[in-house]
């Protein structure tokens, strides 16, 4: 049962925040089903982007620069904007979907100064050759991405899924993958699927003026399954594997029990995960990250930390824990004394909910704020900015004239 005060709300804020992201384009070369984006103005100029940049480097304090899309890897400019990135001494760190990485634009990346990518693979993706086949069976498609990115080496890689009513069971299976590849990987994400309905609502832009909600990509006319939410996918996390907990948090911004972002570091080899970082161990990691480079702390450059973590002990229960059961495994198995230790962050994302009032409980100091228009907008949102001039409020259709705003 997850406890608020036993992890560590995560110190970030609109202004000091380790995550800039910024959209390249908003073309893609697949289709997810739960994406936000939709196709309406093509690729940004290399100038546009590199003003962006400049943006978020003055006003947002970031340490890794989250390069979005639409689909990153096709814009035509994208190695000489890692390299515009890398030069402000901060981390580029691409979310692609994968498809149009080759060995070639990998080794362009890297020299140009890539950190890492985060890989979004899932089953709802309509990717061609793909569409059959479960998470399970998508771990083939991780692995070759994995093998690919390790063969480069000295790449940071995290593996994003969408969490749909229908995948949650599959978590399991995609955590286990992780575990086996923990040399090659250092991070997943789950990130839980919603959608707002035109079925029961309407929605009304900034002037009280009703929309046409149907224009957006994350609107569905109906939907009656239950929406997963992150406590959920933390539960069958941590019956699947005990040693698996949290460390640090974002709330939500309207509701106190949200847990809109979740985040879990756990520590292994490749032969055994013996145990997570506790609150204490998150608290040190961004307040001595912020004390030395004067940012706060997204993502690790290498996920190889070695038996230092250990020393944390001293003040964390959590990983004094996982200290113990690394004991008693190098008693069983006195070989594996010689193990690297990595860790490996699992983070579990809960998209916006819309309230019985037609608000949206979002992300508290959300980690994934983008530039529109001169200005900060979470990017789940911006197609509202781009389509309707702002965010939209929902009302329940029988509730018109009683809405609060957004
Ligand atoms: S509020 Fe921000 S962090 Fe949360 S889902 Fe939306 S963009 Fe991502």
């Amino acid at each position: 049962m997850l406890e608020k005060r036993n992890y560590y709300r995560l110190p970030w804020s609109m202004n000091d925040n380790p995550i800039a992201w910024l959209e390249v384009t908003d073309i893609c070369n697949i289709h997810c089903e739960g994406c936000y984006r939709q196709y309406m103005t093509g690729h940004k100029s290399l100038e546009e982007l590199k003003e962006e940049v400049l943006f978020f480097m003055k006003w947002r304090n970031p340490d890794n620069f989250s390069i979005a899309g639409g689909e990153p890897l096709i814009h035509p400019q994208i190695v000489d904007l890692v390299a515009f990135i890398a030069q402000q001494g901060v981390k580029p760190v691409i979310l692609s979907n994968g498809v149009a990485l080759t060995p070639e634009l990998l080794h362009e990346l890297k020299k140009a100064g890539l950190a890492g990518f985060t890989m979004h693979v899932d089953s709802h993706q309509n990717r061609p050759h793909w569409n059959d086949k479960n998470e399970k069976e998508h771990n083939q498609l991780r692995q070759e991405i994995a093998d690919m990115v390790a063969a480069e080496g000295g790449l940071y890689l995290v593996f994003n899924s969408t969490v749909y009513p229908d995948t949650y069971h599959e978590i399991p299976d995609i955590v286990r993958w992780g575990h086996a590849n923990i040399e090659k990987v250092q991070g997943l994400v789950f990130i839980t699927y919603r959608t707002a309905t035109t079925e029961d609502n309407i929605a009304t832009d900034v002037n009280d003026q009703e929309v046409d909600m149907s224009k957006l990509s994350y609107t569905r006319e109906s939907f009656h399954e239950h929406f997963v939410t992150a406590p959920e996918v933390y539960q069958i996390i941590k019956d699947n594997f005990p040693e698996y907990d949290a460390a640090g948090y974002l709330g939500g911004s309207i509701r106190h029990d949200s847990y809109k972002w979740l985040i879990g570091v756990m520590v292994g080899s490749k032969n055994n995960i013996y145990g997570s970082i506790g609150k204490k161990t998150m608290e040190f990691a961004q307040i001595g990250h912020h004390l030395q480079k004067g940012r706060y702390l997204a993502y690790m450059t290498s996920g190889k930390i070695g038996r230092k973590i250990f020393w944390m002990s001293h003040w964390d229960d959590t990983i004094r824990q996982a200290r113990r059961n690394r004991r008693k495994d190098v008693v069983r198995h006195p070989a594996r004394l010689f193990d690297d230790i990595f860790i490996q962050s699992v983070g579990i994302i809960q998209a916006p909910d819309i309230m019985p009032d037609g608000r949206a409980d979002m992300c508290d100091s959300c980690p994934d704020i983008t530039i529109y228009d001169g200005k900060f907008v979470n990017s789940c949102r911006m197609d509202e900015y781009r389509l309707f001039g702002g965010f939209v409020s929902m009302v329940e259709k029988d509730k018109v004239g009683t809405k609060s705003e957004s």
